[in-house]
């Protein structure tokens, strides 16, 4: 069954590398004392002793599986790529999620789900080279940095092997759990050059890989030819929708729990002459991989406050807005003017702009900190976005200024069905609340959901219960009543 990977041998302290394996023997491997499963070795030797002080273990580890975190994350791969440069090798970055954990979770329960947490932790450290990287990034998600190898194909064959790895129950207080992986993987240089890239395109791919029915994997670049073709069309009509101005905004109203309006964001729409509209979540991580992303968002910052503008001018009470804004935007140098040009063209007020960032951008922490602190300076508002399902630590989220926190939908669609969504998101309101913070629910779409919201003392709501995303002159109605 793993016959690929099981051409890398464990062997103490060094891999042993068997013939017709394209799997890179590193010059790193050869240490006489195995690494304690779960932590770094022979890479990290220089970087995390340094850090590994006791003050910054809890900063650099995840407390339940002893795996290094983001932080740890983002060095390595600075570290794997200029080594792999360096040297002439490839280096990978593989994206892998738990597809099957609601079957471990409801019926064993938590317990049960934190200890198959632990061994699979284990069982990927143990499968992987001593130079290699296992990092929790998320509750069911790992990325896998994979050192000095040889070719695309050998990223595959460790992606394959690292999905067959589930085919066997994991055995928990006695019960097997069958779970399943999803795996996606982009290799320097032949899927990009910077980490974010890559990183990013091993984590689209192994999206794709869930959605097409998971328990799988995919590389960047190892579309089928349609998705290829269609990637490329996409793209080009991106780019020509760009040049012609032919993007629009909609927008959703948010309300607090009084009915008022809190304000509304900002989603991008791309129309199409068959698809209709493209969705965001189809088209946005195209243009992450592309570089679109950046005038895409320029113009979104732009558009947004030319309509804000509109909206005082025509003598709506002034409303927050809040812009989805990509990590690699974030960690661009040109990002914060970028942002203070278009409030100076518009002559909005900063105060009313809120940008909404996912947890992914504390990936690279002290960058996207700077430049959020840049902009809290001018009275720029953040958010985090689907709050809940990536992986922020507390530490970070209180050392960003950060006012809100917006629930992810997934909890708010089953708020009323599953008895642990309810807790969850009381936690999360407390925490942002123990926090200063403001709280919105993202996706409610019935009264029972907004009845316990308004139970649970969410601030604010957001969802089709209320509004759709709308053309900016619908909402100008909505506005036009507020009093
Ligand atoms: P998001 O920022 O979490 O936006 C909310 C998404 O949930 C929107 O989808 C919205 O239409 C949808 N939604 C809101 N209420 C409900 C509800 O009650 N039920 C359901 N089922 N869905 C609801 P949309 O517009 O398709 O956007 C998807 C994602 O694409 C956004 O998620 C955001 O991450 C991204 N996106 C949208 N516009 C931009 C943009 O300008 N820049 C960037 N970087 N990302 C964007
Ligand atoms: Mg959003
Ligand atoms: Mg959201």
């Amino acid at each position: 069954m793993f016959d690929d990977l099981c051409a890398l041998e464990r062997v103490p302290g060094l891999f042993r590398l068997i013939p017709g394996s394209n799997y890179a023997m590193s010059r790193f491997t050869r240490r006489a004392v195995p690494p304690p499963a779960g932590h770094l070795s022979v890479m990290e030797d220089v970087t995390v002793k340094h850090h590994r002080g006791q003050d910054n273990q809890q900063a650099l580890y995840d407390d339940l599986t002893g795996l290094p975190n983001r932080r740890l994350l983002a060095q390595q791969m600075v570290r794997a790529l200029t080594s792999a440069r360096e040297s002439g090798h490839r280096a990978a970055i593989l994206c892998l999620a738990i597809d099957r954990f609601q079957q471990g979770d409801d019926g064993h329960g938590q317990i049960a789900k934190d200890k198959c947490m632990k061994r699979i932790a284990t069982m990927l450290t143990r499968r992987l080279r001593g130079m290699d990287l296992v990092v929790r990034t998320g509750e069911e998600e790992f990325t896998i940095v994979l050192g000095e190898i040889e070719s695309v194909g050998a990223a595959g064959i460790v992606a394959k092997a690292l999905v067959e790895l589930f085919a066997i129950p994991l055995e928990v207080e006695q019960c097997p759990i069958l779970l399943r992986a999803s795996v996606g993987g982009a290799v320097y240089p032949d899927h990009g050059e910077r980490e974010m890239q890559l990183w990013q395109g091993a984590d689209t791919a192994m999206r794709r890989a869930k959605r097409d029915g998971g328990g799988r994997y995919h590389l960047a670049a190892q579309d089928t030819s349609t998705d290829v073709a269609e990637n490329v069309e996409l793209e080009d009509h991106i780019r020509t929708t760009l040049q012609e101005g032919g993007l629009r905004l909609h927008y959703q109203l948010q309300y607090h729990m009084n009915g008022q309006i809190r304000g509304v964001e900002a989603l991008l729409r791309l129309p199409h002459p068959t698809l209709g509209y493209v969705s965001p979540d189809r088209f946005i991580p195209l243009a992450e991989a592309s570089g679109l992303i950046h005038p895409l968002g320029k113009f979104v910052i732009k558009e947004a406050c030319r309509q804000l503008m509109l909206w005082n001018k025509a003598g709506m009470t002034p409303v927050r807005i809040a812009i989805n804004v990509s990590p690699l935007q974030l960690m661009r140098s040109e990002f914060a003017a970028e942002v203070q040009q278009a409030i100076l063209e518009s002559d909005v007020d900063p105060a009313l702009l809120e940008i909404e960032i996912t947890e992914r951008v504390i990936l690279n922490f002290d960058e996207t900190a700077k430049r959020m602190t840049e902009l809290a300076a001018l009275g720029i508002r953040f958010a985090v976005d689907d709050f809940g399902t990536g992986y922020a630590s507390l530490q970070h989220l209180h050392r960003l200024p950060i006012s809100t926190l917006k629930i992810d939908r997934s909890f708010i669609q089953r708020l009323c069905e599953s008895s642990r969504s309810y807790p969850i998101v009381k936690a999360i309101v407390e925490l942002a609340h123990s926090l200063k913070m403001q709280v919105i629910a993202e996706g409610v779409e019935d009264e029972d959901q907004l009845q316990l919201l308004r139970e649970l003392k969410c601030d604010c709501i957001q969802g089709f219960l209320l509004s759709r995303p709308l053309p900016p002159e619908e909402i100008k109605v909505f506005l036009s009543n507020q009093i």
